[in-house]
């Protein structure tokens, strides 16, 4: 079998990692060699990109959104509101949901995360009102389409309003055709292997939209299957005086007490943590999707990363869904991620490395992978390549520096699995404009 071909990334303007300061060579879906300041490949070369002037970073990867919600951005009802009543607002209108809404905003949510340098996303979608058990069918094909590698969460919710939960009854489901809609959907989607553009995993919404029965059944079908857990976890205070009043403990007891404290699972937010709770979620070595513009929209509070990640938790970023952010940029969540965690820690321990560390190599180990999330030989070619030619860049000096400092917001060239998708700052054979007025048709449909 001939080799396929070899294209070295030449001399990008800043990296990373040293290793790469020459660039790399990519060899069908995997990096093949790292090349030295100034050097040239020891193989043969088939193409040459000249990245003279590019940052070259690891793909980023999304630890936490919701695609949906690109449809529900700024929607009127649900303004200057707090988690608890912000939900109560929005519930009634995703419920609406039908599925041309989830194809447009899947592929709407994955292209601007593609366009700014994101090449593996999560998405909790929990949202299965009649008519639309497909969903996350829907949400594969989009993903194929794209050529965006993904982590898709089957969401759940089964505690309705009548079960003293929070959400609408028409938007939650049994829990056996939840277990026998997780199952499905492992079998179709969840590739295993090394490189793997497609994994499943299982996504009970939050502690107060799921029973405890469905907790523990989520924990067993997934060790069953080997896939990861995922949920919204400690994101407000009224989360842990609901838990207290619903359960009698606190979310992360509760969460240990329905088998989930385990590095099989990674949460969304993790904010409100005692220090003994950061030392058994560190020791059990569970991710934290850390998803600051949300928490600073939602005044949710700050995820208290560095303690987390010094007990032993593997710390993400997640853009969160379009309704609490409002955008899905994640270059720009990096810089929000350096901000707000600088206002906790100071800025000796947050630089821009750490914060463009936890959006790669951070968010693969919340999603339990290692062949993604940094520039090394034989991981996947997923890369991402900034050029720093916009006004907010003029004068700039470090180039890795000015793209979190300066606020990058758009890749120019975006690679997945060695295949180029964003050449230019545009996503090969999509049309961006047709899709965004389909979009902005079907959100009216929601207002
Ligand atoms: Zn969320």
């Amino acid at each position: 079998m001939q080799n396929p071909n070899t294209l070295w990334i030449k001399h990008p303007l800043a990296t990373l990692d040293a290793a790469c300061a020459g660039g790399v060579v990519v060899q069908g879906n995997t990096i093949a060699e790292l090349v030295p300041a100034g050097g040239t490949p020891a193989m043969a070369v088939d193409e040459v990109f000249d990245a003279s002037g590019h940052v070259l970073l690891p793909g980023l990867i999304n630890a936490h959104h919701h695609f949906y919600q690109t449809l529900t951005r700024a929607h009127p009802v649900a303004l200057n509101k707090a988690l608890f009543s912000w939900l109560v607002s929005l519930y009634p209108v995703w419920a609406r949901l039908h599925p041309e809404m989830v194809e447009v905003s899947t592929q709407l949510a994955l292209s601007e995360l593609l366009l700014s340098g994101c090449t593996t996303a999560s998405d909790h979608h929990y949202l299965f009102p009649a008519g639309l058990e497909d969903a996350i069918d829907i949400q594969m094909a989009q993903a194929h389409r794209l050529g965006v590698r993904v982590h898709l969460t089957r969401g759940s919710m089964s505690l309705g309003k009548e079960q003293g939960g929070l959400p609408p009854q028409s938007t939650v489901q049994s829990e056996d055709a939840i277990l026998a809609d997780s199952e499905r959907l492992i079998r179709r989607y969840h590739d295993h292997g090394e490189g793997a553009m497609t994994r499943v995993a299982l996504a009970p919404c939050s502690p107060f939209s799921v029973s405890t029965e469905l907790m523990r059944a989520s924990a067993g079908l997934a060790a069953h299957h080997g896939v990861q857990l995922h949920t919204h976890l400690a994101e407000t205070h009224d989360e842990t005086e609901f838990c207290l009043k619903m359960f009698g403990m606190r979310p992360v007891d509760y969460l240990e007490s329905v088998g989930w404290l385990s590095n099989r699972v990674w949460l969304a937010h993790g904010i409100h943590f005692n220090d003994d709770e950061i030392i058994r979620l560190g020791k059990a070595g569970v991710g934290i999707a850390h998803c600051p513009s949300s928490n600073m929209l939602l005044a949710s509070g700050q995820c208290p990363t560095l303690d987390l990640e010094t007990a032993g938790c593997p710390i993400g970023i997640g853009v969160d869904g379009s309704a609490s952010n409002d955008g899905s940029n994640m270059i720009m969540e990096v810089r929000q991620a350096l901000l707000l965690q600088r206002l906790r820690y100071g800025a000796e321990k947050i630089t821009h490395q750490k914060v463009i560390g936890w959006a790669t190599r951070g968010s693969a180990d919340c999603l339990g992978r290692n062949d993604i999330g940094e520039i090394a030989v034989g991981k996947q070619a997923d890369l991402a390549l900034f050029r720093l030619d916009d006004i907010q860049f003029a004068g700039a000096g470090d180039p890795l520096a000015a793209l979190i400092l300066c606020g990058a917001y758009r890749a120019n060239e975006v690679m997945v699995a060695g295949r180029w998708r964003v050449r230019n700052r545009h996503i090969e054979g999509l049309d961006l404009e047709r899709l965004k007025a389909r979009q902005r048709e079907l959100a009216a449909i929601l207002r």
